[in-house]
């Protein structure tokens, strides 16, 4: 029989225009004084100030949150005695936000709850509530437990983890992907997509991820290029977003496999976007997954849910090489653009086989099919 577990948000809304309900939610939550994490761009922000009986504290973090910023923004959340926070923007500025609320609300140092890089306590009690909006569509980060952050001194991205980082409510608003840069839509895309296929053929996928891994591919499948290429249409912002929901969801429900094991030390190690370096693994992970499982795993489930990728990516084609293609179409090059060598991929796989990702993964990569993928990926 199946068993499984869903984690979410207390309340999801999902809908153009419903970014407008954070004031009303605010007030709902009791808060007087509420700290407004953003990314490098305000976008949307108007969002939240303006509203009665409200006052607002604005943190903005210039780039993917570090463990600086995320201690910066907890002492300023506590001088300020904020009672609630509201994180608007992409992931970073998301990921942030969640940290800092759960750190604000409990006692001791950021590295004693951290993976990796720190002790990976439990985090003891709930932090301040927060109010997830997200302004692109990638991450999903609005409705998983779990935050990266990076550790710029031991050059690698890590994990807080704690069921007492999901929000309490998540804004999913579509119009907020409005006048969102065609680099950002294509890297944050790709990621959304890496994190739907990952977790459609993910050891640990349920009925439930599958369900919504499978319309989520459909909806990016069918707007991410044209969105691209062509115009972002309501009804494009809307699979989109859709499909990022729906990608946080599997990810936080099902984990992920070697696109996001690999993701974790190239994003530690070199700067780019995480969405980047998951669409130039992307393919050659599927080719090894796909001939691993046809070598040494035939009757998994894993390797028949590859075949149905055909029909919900390709058109009946083939998936490996229309997502290299959607790839190379959104302008993404391969990881030796990044600044990534041939002489670090020994490296790169020692490191990859230890992160948490990997154990989605549909089945055991060897040391030389992880060296492939690589290579494959440059
Ligand atoms: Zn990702």
């Amino acid at each position: 029989m199946a068993t499984f577990e869903l984690a979410a948000p207390s309340r999801i809304v999902f809908g153009a225009g419903v970014s407008t309900q954070v004031g009303p939610a605010l007030i709902a939550l009791g808060a007087k004084r509420v700290l407004l994490v953003t990314g490098q761009s305000s976008r949307h922000s108007e969002a939240i100030h303006g509203i009665a009986n409200l006052s607002v504290v604005a943190y903005a973090i210039p780039g993917e949150p570090t463990l600086a910023m995320v201690n910066e923004g907890r002492a300023l959340a506590v001088s300020e005695q904020c009672d609630a926070v509201v994180a608007l923007g992409g992931g970073s500025a998301i990921d942030a936000g969640k940290a800092i609320a759960a750190l604000a609300g409990n006692q001791g140092d950021l590295l004693d709850y951290m993976e990796i890089v720190g002790k990976a306590q439990p985090l003891p009690r709930p932090g301040l509530p927060c109010i997830a909006l997200p302004t692109t569509a990638g991450t999903g980060a609005e409705v998983t437990k779990n935050s990266v952050i990076s550790s710029p001194e031991a050059k690698v991205k890590a994990s807080l983890r704690s069921p007492y980082l999901l929000p309490v409510l998540a804004l999913v608003d579509p119009d907020l992907l409005d006048g969102l840069p065609s680099s950002v839509l294509a890297t944050t895309g790709l990621d959304a997509l890496s994190h739907l296929i990952e977790s459609f053929v993910s050891i640990r996928a349920n009925a439930f991820t599958l369900a919504l891994a499978k319309e989520g591919m459909v909806r990016i499948a069918r707007s991410l290029h044209p969105a691209f290429d062509q115009r972002l249409t309501a009804e494009r912002r809307e699979d989109l977003a859709i499909a990022s929901l729906f990608g946080g969801l599997c990810l936080a429900n099902s984990g992920l496999g070697a696109v996001h094991g690999f993701a974790a030390p190239l994003g530690g190690m070199w700067k780019a976007p995480h969405g980047a370096v998951c669409a130039a693994l992307l393919p050659a992970v599927m080719r090894a997954n796909i001939a691993a499982l046809a070598k040494r795993s035939l009757q998994s489930p894993s390797l028949s849910r590859y075949r149905e990728l055909s029909d919900l990516l390709a058109h009946g084609g083939d998936s490996v090489a229309w997502t290299s293609a959607l790839a190379k179409a959104l302008g993404i090059p391969g990881l030796s653009a990044l600044g990534v060598r041939a002489d670090d991929v020994p490296l790169l796989v020692e490191k990859a086989k230890t992160a948490s990702s990997m154990r989605g993964n549909p089945i055991v990569l060897t040391d030389e099919e992880l060296t492939t993928i690589v290579r494959e990926s440059l």
